[in-house]
């Protein structure tokens, strides 16, 4: 069986592909212009994906991760998601969603195959909610959370970026949902993606270390979750309770030596790291007339182009997270 393996050594096995930079909200993390608002759905097509999925297949990648902007937005997330579970290698496709329309769309998604959802759930209490998304109902978020656990797709993994002054205190009553529910609720460190004045982002950024102490001096210590060493949460839990509580520390521990990743944003361009700024315009080889062979060599310069490790600091960056895809 073939593998992408980069010049570190390591080996690409998951696939991120943005199909769309539009977003229904405008989280402060993200993109707090509401850039997303006013960009068009996306360019790549549903055959487009097929393709760059099956090219990712023949090089050994597994897994297929649908995200934006806010994939949902796509009508035709569901013919993706289709056609990538129909591909030989690849086992796992999941969406990262705002899951603001998740509970409409969820029985089409799981009709086409949908493995895994992860949602973005950044505070319990409806205002800071709608303070952290700008404007994001939390009534809806919940129903999409609640259809994906009645749909039995367990453990149901919640994502919460953390920032000091906006959701921080948030903390406990998003860890509490991991009492009696089959939920890994994982705080991610704030990352500088151009969304903020670098003083502001210094001041409210909080590390995962400080997340930690402040869940243990709540609950007590905290027990170690085995966890897969390439996955980027280190997971963990209140002892008896049943879910688990994560941690992605990207600035403060970053995990770039285990990275597996490569991203596709949807205006058709390899992105071998998200903190780096080299992209590969893939436009060609996607209108190519052998697709997947011409995707092939597109993904193995890409490799290539993988740095040791990316740059987690405030820097100019030309694209927001909202358009590069998380
Ligand atoms: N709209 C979907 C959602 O919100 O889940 C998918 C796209 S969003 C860009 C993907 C992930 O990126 C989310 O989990 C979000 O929390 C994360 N994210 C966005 N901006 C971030 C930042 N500045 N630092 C850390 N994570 C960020
Ligand atoms: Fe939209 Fe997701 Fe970014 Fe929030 S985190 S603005 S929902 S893309």
């Amino acid at each position: 069986m073939a593998s992408l393996v980069d010049s570190f050594g390591r080996v690409i096995k998951d696939l991120r592909i943005s199909i769309t930079p539009r977003c229904n909200f405008k989280c402060t993390y993200c993109d707090p212009m509401g850039m997303g608002h006013k960009e068009p759905l996306g360019t790549v097509t549903v055959t487009q994906v097929a393709h760059v999925v099956e090219a990712a297949a023949g090089l050994g990648m597994e897994s297929v991760r649908f995200t934006g902007g806010e994939p949902l937005l796509r009508k035709d997330l569901t013919d993706m998601i289709y056609h990538a579970k129909k591909i030989v290698g690849i086992s796992d496709v999941a969406v990262t969603t705002n899951a603001s329309l998740l509970k409409r769309r969820l029985p089409e998604l799981l009709e086409a195959g949908l493995d895994r959802v992860n949602i973005s759930l950044d505070a319990i209490n409806a205002d800071v909610f709608k303070m952290a998304t700008a404007g994001g109902n939390i009534k809806q978020v919940w129903e999409g959370i609640e259809a994906v656990m009645e749909a039995g797709m367990h453990p149901v993994k919640l994502n919460a970026v953390v920032m000091r002054g906006v959701n921080d205190g948030e903390l406990i009553p998003l860890a509490e949902l991991t009492k009696d529910k089959p939920i890994h609720m994982r705080y991610i460190e704030y990352m500088h993606l151009n969304n903020a004045e670098a003083s502001d982002y210094q001041s409210q950024f909080m590390p995962g270390k400080e997340i930690k102490a402040k869940l243990e001096e709540a609950f007590g210590t905290l027990e170690p979750v085995e966890t897969d060493p390439s996955a980027p949460a280190r997971l963990f839990r209140v002892p008896g309770w049943q879910g688990a509580i994560g941690f992605i520390n990207p600035v403060s521990e970053p995990f770039c030596g285990a990275c597996s990743r490569m991203r596709l944003t949807s205006d058709g361009r390899l992105r071998p790291c998200l903190m780096t700024d080299r992209e590969i315009d893939i436009r060609e080889a996607l209108n190519h007339e052998s697709p997947v062979e011409a995707i092939t060599e597109m993904f193995l310069v890409a490799a290539h182009r993988k740095v040791k490790s990316g740059i987690v600091t405030p820097v100019d960056r030309p694209r927001t997270m909202v358009a590069i895809g998380g």
